[in-house]
């Protein structure tokens, strides 16, 4: 696996590749990563994951500056999964000095985790589209767990044109329940407990009784959102740690 730093780097690398997947990824690597890792590299003759913890979706800069970092561990985790190429650029490589140019899907972004964190989602549009551009992916990857990600994504593919597939792998969780999620290293055994209050009352796969599951803990929403598809979508705050989670609510809400 090669791992590249620079832009000019990437392109270079990826010059005569024309079946890309691209998987992009903050790093801290568990088995939700794997599971978007292979299913890229299931239907794709070159697979990039780029490993990039983007400063500019960061609203609180504490968040930021305590969210997982294990560079060394993810390059061997993304070798064992076949990738390819791994694009770990640094801050200045992506936002040079003067860098004053944001995608924004307006109607998309608002609303659950864009209220929660405004600009959060102006930010994770303009790097997917930089990613994109440097890579020129036929194919990306993302989870289910960020349902509303999912949408800023197919809105900004739709509207601006790209001619990129999105495909979109199931949640991935622990025996328990509890959504994989980089956060949940940050959470106490106890905290640890009390999130599972968030996937159980999701799997209600109803609003009411979910709310009513999770009387007494620090909840930001549970809604249903009206995304493809329909999502019970929920966020908790356990301790200082933010956890998000949806059920998706078609096929008998059994996806
Ligand atoms: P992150 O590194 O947290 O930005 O996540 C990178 C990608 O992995 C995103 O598309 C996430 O939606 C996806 N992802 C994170 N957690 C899970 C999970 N538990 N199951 C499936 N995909 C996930």
């Amino acid at each position: 696996m090669r791992i590249t730093r620079t832009i000019g780097e990437t392109r270079a690398a990826l010059a005569e590749a024309e079946d890309i997947g691209l998987v992009p990824t903050m790093g801290a690597y568990h088995a939700g990563h794997l599971a978007l890792f292979r299913a890229a590299r299931a239907e794709s003759e070159t697979v990039v994951a780029s490993l990039f913890v983007n400063p500019a979706q960061f609203g609180d800069t504490a968040d930021l500056a305590r969210y997982p970092r294990d560079e060394t561990a993810d390059a061997a985790i993304a070798e064992a999964e076949g990738v390819d190429l791994l694009f770990a650029p640094a801050v200045e490589e992506l936002y040079p000095p003067g860098y004053e140019t944001w995608v924004d899907v307006e109607q998309t972004s608002r609303g659950l985790e864009g209220d929660a964190r405004p600009g959060h989602f102006r930010a994770v549009a303009t790097i997917c589209l930089k990613l994109f551009n440097i890579v020129r992916p036929r194919r990306v990857y993302y989870g289910q767990k960020d349902a509303q990600q999912v949408e800023v994504v197919r809105r900004m593919i739709r509207d601006l044109d790209l001619e990129i597939d999105l495909r979109v792998v199931p949640t991935v969780r622990e025996p328990d329940g509890l959504a994989l999620s980089s956060r949940n290293a940050l959470l106490s055994p106890e905290e640890r407990r009390a999130a599972l209050a968030l996937p159980r009352a999701l799997a209600t796969r109803d609003p009411a009784k979910a709310r009513a599951m999770l009387d007494g803990l620090d909840v930001d929403y549970v809604e249903v959102a009206p995304f493809d598809p329909p999502v019970l979508a929920g966020a908790v705050r356990v301790g200082s740690v933010r956890l998000i989670d949806n059920v998706p609510l078609d096929q008998g809400g059994r996806r």
